[in-house]
């Protein structure tokens, strides 16, 4: 069984096709640029094989329709194609950023879940409407074939209500549904279930902390196989410090920048999500950029370095105490798998609370799911690769039975 799955920003669109037989991929895929005058459509077939082929077209791609059909000529190429036909594609997986309280888990598509992805636009209203525009032209293109939509905020449905709401006047939550949803939760479902799967228990028996570390940073504490809290709030900026986003910050911050530095409510949101965080401190936004410099003796570098693994070790404790008792912890994501002195610090001096990590296992970069900890620490750590197209793919298949 085949299975295609679609994630659809505003100007691009990722997709990997997965043979689901053995969960191997076909091919993975890029179309960037969308709507401006030069776009480019990347397609790897038979990636990690002897046989593997990089395509790359650059040229317009005036709309999403257009990019998909290109991506799609390109899987099924008589020369150097991976598939005979469109027909062989049994299913569409599709990633959904946001699902607001309506999607607790991945959903057939159909016009009603359609209008209720509609519905929560303003809740996500640069993603959804994109997601949206990734459904549609998938539906033209292969009609056939069921389409199903897995949402980033759906694991973090089971967050009780003493953690999801906010201490705001009530009417927000009634009216609005202004409330903590969370994000990342493709990625936290995935590796808790990878990491119970590791440590040989069903994940009901287990509790994790899931640290989820890219340009987008957030840790979900997972009890007994459900999410029971996670950093990221209303939208993807609470919480952890990420490459171009705050995290927590003072929401008082609004009224003090509009008040004294004659800044309005869009150019402080931009700030908070484009011009903070790792940038914010220092000017760089990539981790591994921030080590050169602080190589070089950048002192703004390495405050940047401290104050996004501080953050990182606050919130592990507090999910510590969430949970009660912690199993594990799992570090993943671009940061999260590839930087040791970023896992390092994060669990620093927490030796006593029984994590203690294992120099030599953690100075490597985790191309497969590695244990970190060392064998006297009472909490394991791993490093666990997330594949949130193989997960998406795999609940596509789940749904469609
Ligand atoms: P996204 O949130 O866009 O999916 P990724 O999970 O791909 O992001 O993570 C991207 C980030 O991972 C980069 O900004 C970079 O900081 C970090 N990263 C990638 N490779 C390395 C590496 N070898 N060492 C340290 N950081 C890395």
């Amino acid at each position: 069984m085949k299975v295609l799955v679609i994630n659809s920003g505003s100007s691009s669109i990722k997709f990997q096709l997965l043979d689901m037989q053995d969960e191997s991929v076909l091919a993975s895929g890029l179309v960037e640029r969308i709507g401006e005058p030069e776009g480019l459509i990347k397609c790897e077939l038979r990636p990690d094989t002897d046989a593997e082929e990089v395509i790359k077209i650059q040229e317009p791609v005036p709309n999403h329709e257009h990019g998909m059909r290109k991506a799609v000529d390109l899987l099924c190429d008589p020369d150097k194609g991976v598939i005979a036909d469109r027909n062989e594609i049994a299913a569409v997986g599709h990633r959904v950023v946001h699902g607001g309280e309506d999607f607790h888990q991945p959903t057939l598509i159909t016009e009603e879940v359609i209008a209720a992805i509609t519905k929560n636009v303003p809740l996500a209203p640069l993603h959804n409407p994109a997601n949206l525009d990734g459904i549609s032209v998938a539906r033209e293109l292969f009609p056939e074939a069921p389409q199903v939509a897995v949402f980033d905020t759906a694991f973090h449905q089971t967050i009780p209500a003493h953690a999801f709401h906010y201490a705001l006047p009530k009417e927000l939550y009634e009216n609005h549904r202004v409330r903590r949803y969370g994000f990342h939760g493709t990625s936290h479902a995935f590796v808790a279930g990878e990491c119970a799967k590791l440590m040989g228990r069903p994940a009901e028996e287990l509790n994790i902390i899931t640290v989820h570390l890219g340009n987008g940073c957030s840790m979900t504490a997972v009890k007994n196989g459900k999410s029971i809290d996670t950093t990221l709030g209303l939208t993807p900026l609470e919480g952890l410090v990420m490459g171009t986003r705050s995290g927590d910050v003072d929401p008082a911050i609004y009224a003090f920048l509009a008040r004294n530095c004659d800044m309005d409510i869009d150019q402080i949101d931009n700030m908070l999500n484009k011009e903070s965080g790792l940038k914010g401190l220092c000017g760089l936004n990539d981790m591994r950029d921030i080590h050169d410099a602080i190589a070089k003796g950048d002192e703004a570098a390495k405050l940047a370095l401290d104050v996004q693994t501080y953050r990182n070790r606050k919130y592990i404790g507090a999910y510590m105490a969430a949970l009660g008792s912690v199993d594990a912890i799992v570090f993943t994501a671009g940061i999260g798998e590839n930087d040791d002195i970023v896992r390092a610090k994060s669990v620093e001096g927490l030796e006593q609370f029984g994590i203690v990590m294992d120099d030599e296992a953690n100075a490597q970069r985790v191309k497969k799911p590695t244990l970190l900890s060392s064998s006297d620490s009472k909490v394991q750590i791993w490093g666990i690769p997330t594949n949130e197209e193989l997960a998406i793919a795999r609940q596509a298949v789940e749904v469609i039975g």
